[in-house]
């Protein structure tokens, strides 16, 4: 036992010594990523790979495995062993896969050995450096998060405490820009950042110039009576229920309230239509998939009532040409829930889950999309 410990604690410590030279070919990128010695063995961190080979990982902290999805290839490895699964197979590096506080540690290694060995003339190691196709890399790079109304359009406004769901939208959404760039490492834009009005239209144009892959609105709900409550997330469709038609007609008011009247509504029909029409029925079976992804794990998070995944033809998210959803948090309209939405640290949980819910979902559409 305490042999095992001490040679743990001889694992840990490490000394960074050299690097590796990743040539990408037919490109002018090279990179050196550096090797750190542990217990003697040449490493390379899993963090300083990932973005060179544009590879995927994901960390099964259960049951200690670790999923890499290189050139769309799956490689399974196994904290602490030697042996990794790639195509059925199992495979020997020789040195055990390490893990030190949140970062995983590859044997160099895998890199000038086993790389070449499965991908054939698409890599190859010599004199120190590696050489390398050009990988592909579609997956999840900018999201655009939209907290709903703001400035002269309050939203939704709560019966007992009178809080705007401007304010709601705001706060959830900018503590959520927090943990996707702290964690996810993903670029975060804002159609808004403050207290001020952006048009429907202007939104979802922010989100195409800035070739956003996914477009989240954050919303909060209002019934005319107080019992309603609990949290539902929308994508773009045509198909509703009566329920969703009269969310749909609350969140879309704001081109009749703040856009200039009825005659500002055409501009969302006719030719828009048939455009977002085609923009976002590429993008329906993702979108559906990202609610679904959020909508669970804010539910299960949150301990919020669960109104499910809905379609409803929102302006919002009319043009968007990527997978987009609509939030709605909760009810102002209900007294306990208008409590929660103001309170931090039901927001930091809101933005907690709807995190993770995105986690997941990237995850998926990740290896989906560089495959
Ligand atoms: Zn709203």
């Amino acid at each position: 036992m305490r042999i095992t410990f001490i040679s743990i604690v001889l694992l840990m410590i490490t000394i960074s010594l050299s690097a590796i030279d990743i040539e990408i070919r037919g490109s002018n990128q090279k990179y050196s990523a550096s090797e750190t010695q542990i217990d003697g063995i040449s490493y390379v961190s899993i963090q300083e790979l990932s973005p060179i080979l544009k590879c995927i990982n994901k960390q099964e902290r259960l049951d200690q495995r670790l999923y890499l999805h290189i050139y769309g290839e799956t490689f399974i490895f196994l904290e602490g062993s030697s042996y990794y699964s790639y195509k059925i197979e199992s495979y020997n590096m020789h040195f055990p896969l390490i893990r030190k506080a949140a970062s995983y540690y590859l044997p160099t290694a895998f890199l000038t050995e086993d790389l070449p060995l499965h991908f054939g003339q698409d890599a190859a190691y010599r004199k120190g450096t590696l050489s390398i196709k050009q990988p592909v890399d579609h997956s999840v790079q900018v999201i655009v998060l939209d907290p709903g109304h703001g400035g002269k359009d309050p939203g939704a406004i709560g019966k007992k405490l009178k809080v705007k769901e401007k304010d709601v939208n705001l706060d959830v959404a900018l503590k959520l820009k927090a943990l996707l760039e702290k964690e996810l490492n993903v670029r975060v834009l804002m159609t808004r950042s403050d207290d001020r009005f952006v048009s429907l239209g202007d939104r979802t144009r922010f989100a195409n110039e800035n070739k956003a892959d996914l477009f989240i609105s954050i919303h909060a709900n209002a019934s005319k009576n107080s019992s309603p409550k609990g949290a539902e997330t929308y994508y773009l469709a045509t198909a509703m229920t009566s329920d969703a038609r009269a969310v749909e007609a609350l969140e879309n008011k704001v081109v009749e309230l703040y856009e200039g009247g009825a005659s500002a509504l055409s501009k969302y029909d006719g030719l828009d239509f048939i455009l977002s029409d085609l923009s976002q029925t590429e993008h329906l079976q993702s979108s559906n998939e990202l609610a679904s992804s959020v909508q669970q794990n804010l539910i299960a998070g949150c301990k919020a009532y669960d109104r499910g995944v809905k379609q409803a033809n929102f302006y919002v998210l009319k043009g968007a040409f990527m997978p987009s959803i609509l939030i709605e948090l909760g009810f102002l309209s209900n007294a306990e829930e208008e409590r929660l939405l103001i309170n931090e640290e039901y927001q930091q949980r809101l933005a907690r889950t709807i995190f993770e819910g995105l986690k997941r979902f990237k995850y998926r559409y990740d290896r989906i999309r560089n495959t």
